[in-house]
């Protein structure tokens, strides 16, 4: 399958800036020039840190927002400019959406499974059957910290193994927390994996993404793959992730046409963040399976990993 953008070729462009930037038709040497907030208009001002910047969404915005109140998207973290509206509150962890996110967000447990369904049909496609009485279902924050054990991680989704539990389901799109959710009985229907939680409120290419990653989670374990690294399980998994990514947003899928343009920006962002994160975990884990995968395919990564529970080099 071809995977696209090398990860390198991505770095490079985030860090390989030149001494120059332009404004307007001149040029000024980098260390004169200031760049003007996309959030409160003025000139950034003159800071030790510079302005931060959001290289992929090309964002420059003040320091200062980061702590003055200003809302801030959690999907594409991008600030609500000065005198605009509509970035919606989650009413969940302090979950803020701005309007082009929102537009496609999965807010109830139901909406998502048509994407659920295709999901598994492109596992199907690799050879790589996914049981379909494992649940997928949406959930609030609390409940999915509340099912993983290293919380200091940014978490939006999980596989529960081994575990019969109720938990609270997010079936209903109310302001709320109380009215949109209703209890569900996990189950160890399959003997291994109960279900897939993923949090409630992402839009529809992010939920897709972290289906795909969640459900390589339970493909390994239905199939019988004893436990590994937190990096090798979460870096293939990120693979997964990545890959589904690519198929939805060749310009060869047959789906092609179902992505708005946000959609496709948004993916394009999550891919990023996929490449250049710098987690120990996700981030390595990702370039090693990523680099594994592209040398030796997908069937060969897998086969080597079940024999020795790592990556081959
Ligand atoms: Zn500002
Ligand atoms: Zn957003
Ligand atoms: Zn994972």
């Amino acid at each position: 399958m071809d995977t696209g953008t090398s990860i390198a070729s991505v770095v490079v462009l985030a860090t390989n800036q030149s001494m120059f930037a332009s404004c307007g038709r001149y040029p000024y040497h980098k260390s004169c020039y200031r760049p003007k907030c996309d959030v409160c208009k003025n000139i950034v001002p003159s800071n030790p840190l510079g302005s931060l910047t959001n290289p992929f969404w090309k964002q420059e915005s003040c320091p200062s927002h980061a702590h003055d109140g200003t809302p801030r998207c959690t999907c594409c973290f991008r600030f609500q400019p000065r005198g605009t509206k509509g970035y919606i509150d989650l009413h969940d962890a302090n979950r803020k959406l701005c309007p082009e996110c929102m537009d496609s967000a999965i807010m109830v447990t139901n909406k998502c499974q048509p994407l659920y369904a295709e999901i598994h049909q492109f596992y199907e496609g690799l050879h790589m059957p996914v049981n379909k009485r494992v649940p997928l279902l949406l959930v609030e924050n609390e409940q999915l910290y509340a099912m993983v054990s290293n919380k200091s991680l940014d978490i939006k989704g999980v596989c529960v193994r081994y575990m019969e539990s109720t938990i609270n389901i997010v079936t209903k799109q109310h302001t709320t927390p109380e009215k949109r959710t209703r209890p569900f009985k996990l189950t160890l229907d399959n003997g291994i994996v109960s279900g897939i939680l993923i949090l409630f409120g992402l839009p529809r290419i992010l939920t897709g993404f972290m289906i795909a990653h969640e459900m390589m989670h339970a493909w390994m374990n239905l199939s019988g793959y004893e436990p590994m690294s937190e990096e090798v399980e979460e870096g293939i998994s990120q693979v997964m992730g990545h890959m589904w990514l690519e198929c939805e947003l060749s310009s060869s899928s047959s789906r092609n046409g179902r992505w708005s343009n946000y959609e496709r920006k948004l993916g394009e962002f999550c891919k990023y963040q996929v490449e250049v994160s710098p987690c120990p975990i996700y981030g390595n884990g990702f370039r090693k399976a990523h680099q594994a995968v592209q040398k030796f395919g997908l069937k060969k990564t897998l086969q080597h990993m079940r024999r020795t529970g790592n990556f081959p080099f």
